[in-house]
């Protein structure tokens, strides 16, 4: 079968390689749609520390697709020609994260397109694991598959909203317009958010989000983004910033922007070597502000991010800019590598 496969320390390759076993208790599934995320791409560029020196994974943690086989053990549940997405944190199942089945927080989770085969391929092997955490969820039989590959991100979209608590009429500012800030956006929304904005340096990120509905477009290339913020709030701050980017500076300067009680959420995270960041801790001690960051998602977010496509509350479609047929997963991630691409998917014919 055709996959993309990243080896520790010698880069990324599209091959033929054959197609997974599975054992009695597991699934094959035949992927439908894969999305590319920004994680694949680090993965690319800079590895996974997960890794061993020259081990190979096949990419991909964003996917849906059919039931192609299953173990005696699984067919029960999940029969073969069963639309299925998964979330794809597997946890260690011992550990009080995993109790509460956050597996996103277990300190030794593993995860498709990680440090286990994952989806940018035409089947994919799903672990017992996955099934025993609730982490396989049919779909519906209209739900089409391109959407149902975003329900993954969408998924840690609802993970950071729920970490700043919006209320009705609250003001959201969200740094990055790209697939995870627009995501963002239109779940602040859905929250009851009075006042979205979002800030972003490239112009055409910006038109897009506008297509989407965001009135408030903020580019700190042509004007004072603190001045704009000011002026939106009458002077208060915003009440929640979301950071879906990772650039230092950023998170530095929203403090400085939130309102009395605001809250921030770093939802993207900082380049490794550069981890760092000066805040006004005072800032937060007299504007009773909280900080707070997210990673990945969990089954529950995957459940509520998947009512959240189904019920039209959030539109994934409108961050998707390119897809590819599967047979050509070389430009798919040539157009996700050097494009400006927004969201990149690749799909099968059915
Ligand atoms: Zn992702
Ligand atoms: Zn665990």
């Amino acid at each position: 079968m055709i996959a993309a496969t990243y080896t520790q320390n010698a880069g990324y390759k599209i091959q033929d390689i054959p197609i997974p076993a599975i054992g009695d208790d597991e699934l094959l599934v035949r992927v439908m749609a894969s999305s590319i995320c920004g994680t694949d791409l680090r993965i690319i560029q800079s590895g996974q520390r997960k890794l061993r020196d020259g081990q190979r994974v096949v990419l991909g943690h964003e996917f849906a697709g059919v039931v192609a086989q299953a173990g005696p053990k699984a067919a029960d549940l999940f029969p073969i020609g069963m639309r299925v997405g998964v979330a794809p944190n597997i946890g260690c199942s011992r550990c009080s994260m995993c109790a509460k089945g956050l597996f996103n927080m277990c300190p030794d989770y593993s995860a498709f397109g990680i440090n286990m085969d994952g989806a940018h391929a035409e089947y994919v092997r799903i672990p017992h694991a996955s099934i025993q955490q609730g982490s396989v969820f049919p779909l519906p039989p209209d739900m089409p598959f391109v959407h149902a590959a975003l329900i993954e991100p969408l998924s840690c979209v609802v993970n950071g909203n729920r970490s700043v608590s919006i209320q009705p009429g609250e003001t959201v500012l969200i740094f990055g317009a790209g697939p995870i800030g627009l995501m963002h956006a239109m779940l602040a929304r859905h929250s009851g958010a009075g006042t979205v904005a979002v800030i972003d340096t490239q112009p055409d990120r910006l038109d897009q989000a506008a297509r989407v509905g965001i009135e408030h477009l903020i580019d700190p290339g042509r004007c004072d983004v603190a001045e704009t913020v000011m002026r939106l709030t009458e002077g208060r701050g915003a009440d929640v910033i979301i950071t879906a980017c990772s650039v230092p500076a950023v998170q530095e300067q929203s403090l400085g922007l939130l309102a009395p009680f605001g809250r921030v959420c770093f939802f993207g995270g900082l380049p490794k070597d550069r981890p760092c960041i000066r805040v006004d801790a005072n800032l937060i001690h007299y504007k009773n502000l909280v900080v707070t960051g997210v990673t990945g998602g969990a089954p529950c977010h995957f459940r509520t991010a998947l009512g959240l496509i189904l019920d039209g509350s959030v539109d994934v479609s409108s961050v998707v800019s390119h897809t590819f047929d599967m047979n050509d997963m070389a430009s798919a991630f040539e157009k996700a590598l050097h494009g400006q691409a927004m969201k990149v998917v690749i799909q099968r014919q059915p």
